[in-house]
C-alpha cells in the first residue's frame, strides 16, 4: 500500500513516520510530476493553509489533486489540510481544493486557546489524544457528512465518502489509530 503525502509545507514528515510505522510505503508530493506515480491514498498535513494553497496553485497541482479526490482517491486531511478540503471557508471568498461539503472557520479558538490538548472521543475509535495548534473547526456540514468528533460543541472530525478530515494533529500524539483506520477502512477497502 502506497500513500502520497503532500509535502509542499507543514507537518508532512510526522505523517510519513506514522505511515511507515504502520507498514505503508510513502511518497512525497512536491511537484506536478510526483502526481504521475501510482498511490492508493493521500494525506494533507497541517501547516499553513494559505501557504499550501498558494503553492498548489503556483505549482499547478491543485486541479489534479481535486480530480483525484473527486474520482474517489481516499484522502486524510489534518488541520490546515481540513481547510484545504473545505468547500467554504468562513469570511473568505475563495477556497482551495473544495471537495468536502462543509464550512470551516480558521484559527477558530482565538489567541488564548491557540494551542491545547484534549482527550476526546472519536467515533469508532474511542478516546483519542487531540493536539490542537491554531486549529480550525467545522461550522457547517452538508447532508451525508458524518461527524466523528466534537469538542465543546464544535465539530473537529468528519468523514464524507472517501474524505476523512480532523482539525487536530493525530500525527503528534503518538497514537496511530486514526491513521490505521484510514489505511484499513478507507484505503484497503477502496
Ligand atoms: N492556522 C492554520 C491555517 O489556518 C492551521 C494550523 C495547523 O495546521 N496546525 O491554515
Amino acid at each position: 500500500m502506497r500513500i502520497a503525502v503532500l509535502a509542499v509545507q507543514g507537518a508532512f514528515a510526522e505523517h510519513e513516520h506514522v505511515l511507515q510505522e504502520l507498514g505503508a510505503e510513502t511518497l512525497q508530493l512536491r511537484k506536478p510530476g510526483d502526481l504521475a506515480n501510482d498511490f492508493d491514498g493521500l494525506i494533507l498535513p497541517g501547516g499553513e493553509s494559505t501557504v499550501q494553497g498558494k503553492l498548489l496553485r503556483e505549482l499547478s497541482m491543485m486541479e489534479a489533486i481535486r480530480e483525484k479526490i473527486q474520482d474517489g482517491l481516499p484522502v486524510f486531511a489534518t488541520c490546515a489540510g481540513l481547510i484545504l478540503l473545505a468547500e467554504k471557508i468562513t469570511g473568505e471568498t475563495s477556497y482551495h481544493i473544495g471537495t468536502f461539503p462543509m464550512t470551516v472557520k480558521r484559527n477558530a479558538y482565538g489567541r488564548q486557546l491557540g494551542s491545547f490538548h484534549y482527550d476526546g472521543m472519536v467515533q469508532g475509535i474511542g478516546v483519542f489524544p487531540m493536539e490542537f495548534i491554531r486549529a480550525p473547526y467545522v461550522e457547517r456540514i452538508s447532508d451525508g457528512v458524518e461527524i466523528l468528533a466534537a469538542v465543546d460543541g464544535h465539530i473537529v472530525g468528519v468523514q464524507y465518502r472517501n474524505q476523512l478530515a480532523v482539525a487536530f494533529h493525530p500525527e503528534l500524539g503518538g497514537d496511530y489509530r486514526i491513521h490505521k483506520f484510514f489505511l484499513e477502512r478507507m484505503v484497503a477497502k477502496n
